[in-house]
């Protein structure tokens, strides 16, 4: 069976959610209040409704306690967003995914029982300064506090050497997953695989191993 997702809210965040998910191939259900820009997502989604998400007939007439994922991507109207979840989850949804505004928004959507809670600004702001911070950094993904996994451009201080050359795990504790070598991804590296200048490196482990290889290894 197919998942079934819904979105409420089609601004700029709920908006992109409504739209990649929709051309994954999934089945979607769009949701907002505003009339106009629910006509702008009737060819970005399986179904489009004007309906307000913190009215509970509306929602259950909706049949939304039928969707596996919601996301809630309410804006600025915290109360409407609180609101919102509250009512799926009281309805039963499973995965009810919500975009928080602060920390005060985030706290409170962990009491009511909201399954994740994303701050699409703040991570993206991370994202941009740890690029801006080095040129050796193309991407970033915070796995928890402590891990993360980047993509590091490959410098000409290991240009040309093999894995088991450079020793990356046993001198910084990181491992490189993958290496990418212009549109060739390699996803199970060999230890004598070669790497070359500006191929991207994809490496996880701790922050501060993986801080002091992109410092002191690359
Ligand atoms: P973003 O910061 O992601 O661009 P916006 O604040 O621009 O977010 O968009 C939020 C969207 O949520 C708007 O299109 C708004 O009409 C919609 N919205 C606000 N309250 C409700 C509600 N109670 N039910 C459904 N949609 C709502």
């Amino acid at each position: 069976m197919k998942t079934q997702f819904a979105v409420i809210g089609l601004g700029r965040f709920g908006g992109s959610v409504c739209r990649e998910l929709y051309q994954l191939g999934h089945e979607v259900l769009a949701i907002d209040t505003n009339e106009s820009k629910v006509n702008e997502f009737t060819t970005h989604a399986t179904h489009t409704v004007i309906a307000n998400a913190t009215d509970e007939k509306a929602l259950t007439s909706l049949g939304i306690r039928n969707f596996d994922h919601v996301v809630v991507a309410i804006g600025d109207n915290i109360q409407s967003s609180v609101l919102c979840t509250l009512l799926l989850k009281e309805l039963g949804v499973p995965n009810v995914w919500v975009k928080a505004q602060n920390d005060y928004h985030h706290r409170v959507l962990e009491k009511i029982g909201a399954d994740r809670i994303v701050h699409p600004e703040q991570d993206m702001g991370i994202r941009i300064a740890q690029h801006l911070s080095s040129e050796k950094i193309i991407d970033y993904i915070e796995l928890s506090d402590e891990y993360s996994i980047v993509e590091l451009v490959a410098t000409s201080k290991v240009a040309d050497q093999t894995l088991a050359d450079l020793d990356i795990r046993a001198t910084y504790g990181a491992t490189v997953l993958a290496i990418k070598s212009g549109e060739h991804m390699n996803v199970s590296p060999l230890p004598t695989d070669i790497i070359r200048l500006n191929d991207i490196l994809i490496v996880i482990g701790h922050n501060n191993d993986l801080n002091r290889f992109e410092r002191e290894g690359l």
